[in-house]
């Protein structure tokens, strides 16, 4: 086939940057603020500058051939050339296979057919207009190259590991230009073999998500033998049948921490230990976000073979303990952020709404935002009516009850990769309306029920140093104690009723709650050290701090390598 450089192509290609520069202006005023509208706008102006570079060559190009005729005619898109939207629309199937433990039927059809409604005004309707002077064939898979990459942002963004270049933007140039040089070059060679290489990259995709999503399946193996091991120890029944309160603070940083930050939390601590609070010092999580950090407490395990948020429901080595003492559980939360398509074992939880029902709109939301992060799920819920059911259960004073929330407050930071030019002072308001909403937590239930065991916690640090996220691509070298205690560090206190005598545990990690809890209530003094789990972070260390870990309370790597976590601390360091 001989490719003869034309006017008419020049043409063809001038108008389609014009056609993919208009395109991106009106995606930018419809989708939602976010990493996609930021790409965008950064495309655009590279977009434009091409635009610009062959407009000049066209000119050129059409002095020299004076006898160039404009094509003056509309064209229309060929029925079958709707074979080629699955290629944008591969990773929408692929968001909803992920997702699915949030879709319901009309969820569903929700993330499927907005994003085809998108692609097929910008693939097929909108490029009718210019095809008045270009081809419609190149328009068409210009449009749909810029779908899929717009419909890719959330994924590329979200895997930092795979950039090209390490830059985000050059990632996202490199997805436009090869899908689009992909199709129009298989497109002009013969239309069927780009139809088939479409949908065989749709299927490969969707064979290779299902793949990864069984793999995680077979996985699954339940551990009951911990269980019933468990309890077929008669010394290990809950004797002492106290109410417990496990209150989790959103990102509350521990004293030294906050002393780093400037900010001074001594007279809130005094509050806590002038009610008979005990506050652990130097305490740490082994996970760095709310569902990794908080499933590993309620498991008590390091190494989950399941989701987060299967735990998060209720499903939990320690909650199952309670409830075959005869507890009742209970989970508070403030949205259903914290719950999955798993059966939602809290005797009694909030909210009900389940997560299903809003997946479709937020998973759409966020796709065209290119961002998956945390807080999809937090826009719709009064807080106010979460503080009036938290008081209610507070004060409600039944017997036998395992009462566990988590709440918004202070906050981690934006987690946009940059922080934000107010991040800690933004953290410090936090901070006075965590210690407001603490304050009155704790005076509920020591007015109502002086006789429990009340753990106020963190989930995990607020994530104020560098750059306010993950610390991946810093050099190792260069991230110290502060980084680790601001991404792991987290926050403990627990007031010990007055017949329990808890001195003799050493309490490192969050997730030894359970194991002091249980070797305090049951009749087996052994119960802390035979459930405790290591003293090591578990998840993502590689993403939150570039390879650092913790082992029993000492630095493995990185600046402050071979010293102490926190200099303050409630525990002894093994020798
Ligand atoms: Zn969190």
């Amino acid at each position: 086939m001989k490719i003869e450089i034309n006017t008419q192509s020049i043409l063809d290609l001038t108008v389609s940057a014009f056609f993919v520069l208009t395109s991106m202006t009106i995606m930018r005023l419809v989708i939602p603020e976010g990493n996609t509208t930021i790409f965008l706008l950064r495309g655009s102006k590279l977009v434009g500058i091409v635009f610009l570079a062959l407009s000049v060559i066209f000119l050129i190009s059409w002095f020299f051939n004076r006898n160039f005729k404009f094509k003056k005619k509309i064209s229309t898109p060929n029925l079958k050339d709707l074979i080629l939207v699955a290629l944008p629309m591969s990773p929408i199937i692929n968001y909803a296979l992920i997702n699915n433990e949030y879709l319901v039927a009309s969820g569903f059809l929700f993330l499927i057919g907005i994003p085809l409604i998108f692609i097929l005004f910008f693939s097929y309707i909108f490029p009718i207009i210019f095809s008045f002077i270009a081809s419609l064939k190149i328009l068409m898979i210009s449009g749909l190259a810029l779908s899929f990459t717009v419909i890719s942002v959330a994924k590329i963004y979200n895997n930092p590991e795979s950039h090209i270049l390490n830059s985000l933007l050059v990632t996202q140039g490199v997805y436009l230009i090869l899908s689009f040089l992909a199709v129009y070059s298989l497109y002009i060679l013969d239309k069927r073999i780009a139809y088939i290489a479409v949908i065989f990259f749709t299927i490969t995709g969707i064979i290779i998500n299902f793949l990864n999503q069984s793999k995680d399946n077979l996985s699954k193996i339940q551990k009951p033998k911990r269980f019933v091991e468990f309890l077929d120890n008669p010394k290990n029944k809950i004797i002492k049948k106290k109410n417990i309160y496990l209150l989790v603070y959103e990102s509350y940083a521990d004293l030294e921490t906050l002393n780093h930050y400037g900010f001074d939390n001594n007279e809130h601590l005094e509050f806590l230990e002038n009610n008979d609070f005990k506050v652990y010092h130097g305490i740490y999580s082994n996970a760095s976000n709310s569902l990794a950090s908080t499933s590993r407490i309620l498991e008590i395990d390091g190494n989950l073979s399941l989701l987060d948020r299967y735990y998060a429901s209720g499903n939990a080595f320690a909650l199952n303990i309670f409830k075959a003492n005869g507890y009742k559980t209970i989970g508070l939360f403030t949205s259903p952020y914290f719950f999955g398509s798993s059966k939602i074992s809290w005797d009694e939880y909030y909210p009900k709404e389940s997560a299903t029902k809003m997946g479709g709109m937020n998973i759409t939301k966020s796709i065209f935002e290119g961002n998956f992060e945390f807080d999809i799920f937090e826009d719709d819920y009064d807080y106010k009516d979460y503080l009036k059911l938290k008081k209610k259960y507070l004060t409600s004073n039944k017997k036998q009850t395992l009462f566990y929330t988590h709440n918004r407050y202070p906050g981690h930071s934006g987690n946009s990769g940059k922080c934000a030019p107010d991040e800690k002072q933004k953290y410090f308001r936090g901070m006075k309306k965590a210690n407001i909403e603490m304050k009155n937590d704790v005076l509920n239930v020591i007015n109502n029920d002086p006789n429990s065991i009340i753990v106020l916690l963190s989930d995990h640090g607020p994530y104020l140093t560098k750059n306010c996220r993950n610390l991946k691509k810093y050099d190792v070298n260069t991230i110290n104690k502060y980084d680790i205690q601001d991404r792991y560090g987290a926050f403990l206190s627990i007031y010990w009723p007055k017949d329990i005598l808890e001195t003799e545990n050493e309490l490192f990690i969050t997730q030894d709650i359970f194991p002091v809890i249980l070797s305090n209530i049951t009749n087996n003094k052994n119960l802390f050290n035979k459930l405790k789990i290591e003293r090591k972070f578990f998840d993502e260390i590689n993403w939150s701090i570039a390879g650092i870990n913790v082992f029993n309370g000492i630095i493995k790597g990185g600046m402050d390598d071979g010293k102490p976590l926190f200099d303050k601390r409630s525990y002894k360091l093994p020798n």
